[in-house]
This record gives structure tokens, C-alpha cells and sequence, in this order.
């Protein structure tokens, strides 16, 4: 039977603790008792250096469910990407299978059920998708919207619509775990760990109580964590505007070449004018071209996998082969 854990991050919660507790408990009993996971299936709330009571609530909650509450309380505030890493990465090895949901409830708990569902019939990561936004304000979806489009834009595969409320099995985790960066966006990351996905449509909900822990500084911050660690397209942009301006320059020096001998300029302007936008172009070529080996430097530094090998199909003709064709057949 599968062990499922429910990987919480909270920082500065103590509002919806107890609520959040509740809510899950109740979905672990319910699917507990329709047979889906395993009785000893847990909730695992990560405390990301909150200055409120948080984590005495949650001491609290593990002493009163003692196998269905459990905690991990990071020393400082590291945000909200990094403690959903320890506390997955903490959950791997305590788990068959785990979801990411965020405390304040508005990621509806009411379709981790079908998340488990999905993952029995084969899936290994299964993503939460918000169908509509209506409960966001205008200025928070448009922005969102832009900011997928600008994604895209910039070759960056992510899921539309879809946040931290996710489905992933315990091989998905261990392929996740395998990603060293410091720079972390994970909602980017899990479409290279590949695999079987699907995703589950729900409707996002108002925070049940206290405030948004992401303010628009940090939101920014995000997305432009987003973009810079995932893509070195703007590099190229560099290098692109750099030879637009060169091609511009040498159609200019065909125009000052003509109104030179019609005679229509001032003394000394076809020199200058010609030179400011040819060096102009070329500094941006220059500058384009080293952010080529820069931007290599970069995605080498990441030391990413560069594929995650699914299955391997053979007999096993040497003693190195047989252990690789085992642990083939075990997983
Ligand atoms: N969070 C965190 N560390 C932070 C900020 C937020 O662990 O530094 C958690 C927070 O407790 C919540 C989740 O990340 O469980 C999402 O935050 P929030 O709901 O405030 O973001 P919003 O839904 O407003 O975008
Ligand atoms: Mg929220």
C-alpha cells in the first residue's frame, strides 16, 4: 500500500494551522479508509523560521496525532521554494508518494483524492491546475498571464495555471533530488524530470485566514528567478539587438553616402553619426558574444541531469549488467 505524505510549508501560519491540520487529517482518514494509501500516511508540516507560534502549533498537532502529524522546523526563514525542497526531500525517505500543498487551504484538498487516482493508474507526477481565477483580483491574473506568456517566450516549459500543488511519486522525488542548483524554481523544474504526468482542475479559493506571504516584491522576484535560471535566451537578445543596430548602421552609411554628395549636411555629422550607431552595434555584438560562453558557463555550473533513464531492457550478461537488470525488475 502506498504512504503518502502531505508536504505543508508554512511560514508565519499560526492563523491556519490548526485549520490546515484539520482539513488534511480528514482527507488522509477519508482515503485511509477507502483503501488508497496506507494507514500510517502522514502530514508534514515544514516550519520556514516563522516568527509567530507557528511551530508550537504544530508540536502542538504532532503531539495530539502522533502518526498522522508530523514536522520539520527549519533554523531561518529560506522562503517558500526552499522549504517545499526540505520538506520533500525530508518526505522521500519516509514516503512512497507525496503532494505539495500550501497551508492556507486555497489549493482545494477535495481533488487529492483523484491526484491519488491519477497516480495509481501510472502517473508519477500529477499537477494541480486552477481552472479559472475569478477569486484573484484583475491586476494579480493578467499579470500571472503575462508572466506565463513571457515564459514561454523564453523557452521555459511550464505547467499553465499551475503553482506548488503537485502529485509526485517517490522516483520523481529521487530524479528531483538529483538538481543541486540553489536557484530554485521548481514548478519549471519538474517538466525535465519527464515521466508519465497528468494534472487535476480545481478552483482556487480565497486564503481561509491571515495574509499573503507573497507580496508583489517577492512575486517579482520569482518570476525573474524564473527566467534567469532557466533560460540564457536574453543573452541572445544581446547579441540579436547587436546586429540589428550593425544592419541599421550600414543602411545609414548608404543614406549619409547619398545626402553627403546631394550635398544637404552639416560639416563632420555623416562621421559622427555613422560611427556612434556602427561602434554602438558593435559593442552589443561584443558584449552579446561573451554572454554566449557566459551563459554556457552557466548552464554547466548547474550540473543538471542531462536525461533520467526510465527502464532498461536486457538479460543481464556480466555480473555488473545482472545487478542493473535486478534493480530494473525491483523498480
Ligand atoms: N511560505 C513559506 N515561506 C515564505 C513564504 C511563504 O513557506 O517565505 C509558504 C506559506 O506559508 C504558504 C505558501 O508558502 O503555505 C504560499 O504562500 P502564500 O499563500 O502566502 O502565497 P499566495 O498564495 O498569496 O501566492
Ligand atoms: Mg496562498
Amino acid at each position: 500500500m502506498d504512504k503518502l505524505a502531505i508536504v505543508v510549508p508554512c511560514y508565519n501560519e499560526e492563523e491556519v494551522l490548526h485549520l490546515a491540520s484539520a482539513a488534511l487529517r480528514e482527507v488522509l482518514d477519508d482515503l485511509v479508509r477507502k483503501g488508497k494509501i496506507a494507514a500510517d500516511s502522514f502530514i508534514l508540516f515544514v516550519n520556514d523560521g516563522s516568527r509567530d507560534r507557528t511551530w508550537e502549533l504544530i508540536e502542538e498537532e504532532h503531539a495530539a496525532h502522533p502518526v498522522q502529524v508530523n514536522g520539520v522546523k527549519l533554523a531561518g526563514n529560506v522562503g517558500h521554494q526552499f522549504a517545499l525542497t526540505a520538506g520533500l526531500l525530508t518526505a522521500k525517505d519516509m514516503s512512497t508518494v507525496t503532494i505539495s500543498i500550501d497551508a492556507d487551504l486555497q489549493d482545494d484538498v477535495a481533488v487529492i483524492e483523484e491526484m491519488i487516482d491519477k497516480y495509481h493508474a501510472g502517473n508519477d507526477i500529477v499537477y494541480g491546475v486552477r481552472r479559472e481565477r475569478k477569486s484573484d483580483t484583475f491586476f494579480k491574473r493578467t499579470t500571472a498571464q503575462a508572466f506565463y506568456k513571457l515564459m514561454g517566450a523564453m523557452g521555459v516549459k511550464t505547467v499553465y495555471n499551475h503553482a506548488d500543488f503537485r502529485l509526485m511519486s517517490k522516483r520523481a522525488v529521487e530524479e528531483f533530488s538529483k538538481y543541486k542548483e540553489t536557484n530554485l524554481f521548481l514548478r519549471g523544474m519538474m517538466p525535465l524530470i519527464g515521466y508519465r504526468t497528468d494534472s487535476v482542475y480545481y478552483d482556487r479559493k480565497e486564503r481561509v485566514a491571515g495574509e499573503s506571504k507573497y507580496p508583489l516584491k517577492k512575486m517579482l522576484a520569482l518570476a525573474f528567478n524564473g527566467i534567469s535560471s532557466f533560460s540564457v535566451k536574453p543573452i541572445s537578445l544581446i547579441l540579436g539587438a547587436g546586429i540589428v543596430i550593425i544592419l541599421i548602421s550600414l543602411l545609414a552609411f548608404l543614406y549619409a553616402l547619398i545626402s553627403y554628395f546631394t550635398g544637404h549636411v552639416v560639416a563632420g555629422w555623416t562621421s559622427l553619426i555613422l560611427s556612434i550607431w556602427f561602434l554602438g552595434g558593435m559593442e552589443l555584438l561584443a558584449i552579446g558574444m561573451v554572454g554566449q560562453y557566459i551563459g554556457k558557463i552557466y548552464i554547466e555550473v548547474k550540473q543538471r541531469p542531462r536525461y533520467n533513464i526510465e527502464k532498461v531492457l536486457c538479460s543481464g550478461q556480466s555480473h555488473k549488467e545482472d545487478a542493473l537488470c535486478i534493480e530494473n525488475r525491483e523498480g
